[in-house]
């Protein structure tokens, strides 16, 4: 009985990864350096930009 919920559940965890993997590949040159990619701002380790208008602002100045 809980057959359908089942399935949606499963094609929502299929769709999220694949939006993971496309993100991931779109930014696969760049790599977390411990600052800020656009702007050199310190950041935590593992992160490549300080927000979404550095990443936006560096995928521009490469020409993206
Ligand atoms: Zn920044």
């Amino acid at each position: 009985m809980s057959d359908e919920v089942d399935v949606s559940n499963d094609k929502w965890d299929w769709f999220v990864s694949m939006q993971v993997r496309s993100a991931q590949h779109r930014t696969a040159e760049a790599e977390a350096t411990g600052e800020c990619l656009f702007c050199s701002e310190e950041l935590p380790e593992g992160r490549r930009w300080c927000d979404a208008d550095c990443r936006d602002g560096w995928q521009k100045m490469k020409g993206k």
